[in-house]
């Protein structure tokens, strides 16, 4: 059976492939169905736009699929940047203008009010409509000054109290096992076998067994 991964973006397809190894689907992307266009990320909460774009993409191919959204959020700004972390300082800008600007808007505040978190929701969407969400959280602090060349986006402010490190001085698979994304993969994992169970069901080996004179 095909899984569509919602998403254009190759590094997040390459992740959710790799999660999603062990279960018996044939991960596809929107590129192998001829899928281009982009889905807006209108919604106002993560679930949301996750949600939005497993739905269209799910409705545009016939397929099962999997899509998510993600950012950060820092107490002392409200829960900002979250959905809009990637438009923080707006279009086009660099991780780095990003960085800076959230570094600059927290300048004044002292270290034990820094706390932040990772958050990534997962939205599985089934051809039939049937929907479910799952979400992964890390948390963290925000650094002064960014550290580290690891990862991407705000790892290098995002300050680990276990590791003594940035997200971008941990090694890659350290990442990997604690991350936000990893959390919720791990959860759409059990989604999609749960559903693999139910699926099972439905086609009827169950029910063949239940018939038998
Ligand atoms: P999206 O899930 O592709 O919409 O990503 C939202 C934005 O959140 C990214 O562009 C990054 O700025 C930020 N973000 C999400 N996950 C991470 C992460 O693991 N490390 C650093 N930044 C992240």
């Amino acid at each position: 059976m095909q899984l569509l991964i919602g998403t254009g973006n190759a590094g997040k397809l390459r992740e959710f492939a790799e999660l999603l190894a062990d279960l018996p689907y044939t991960v596809v992307a929107p590129a192998d169905l001829g899928i281009d266009e982009d889905v807006a990320e209108t919604g106002a909460t993560f679930a949301e736009n996750a949600l939005l774009k497993a739905t269209w993409y799910a409705r545009r191919s016939g397929l099962l699929t999997l899509a998510d959204d993600s950012g950060l959020e820092v107490a002392a700004l409200n829960g900002a940047p979250g959905v809009y972390s990637a438009r923080f300082a707006g279009p086009g800008a660099s991780d780095a203008e990003r960085n800076a600007l959230l570094l600059e808007r927290l300048r004044d505040v002292p270290w034990h009010a820094r706390l932040a978190r990772f958050v990534c929701c997962i939205a599985i969407v089934a051809p039939d409509g049937r929907s479910e969400t799952v979400t992964g959280v890390l948390s963290g602090v925000i650094e002064r000054a960014p550290r580290g060349s690891g990862g991407f986006g705000y790892d290098p402010l995002f300050y680990l109290l276990d590791d003594d490190a940035t997200l971008a001085e941990v090694p890659a698979a350290r990442k990997n096992a604690i991350s936000h994304r990893a959390q919720a993969a791990a959860a759409a994992r059990e989604v999609l076998r749960r559903w693999m169970v139910g699926d099972s069901t439905a086609t009827g080996d169950r029910t063949t067994g239940e018939h038998r004179p």
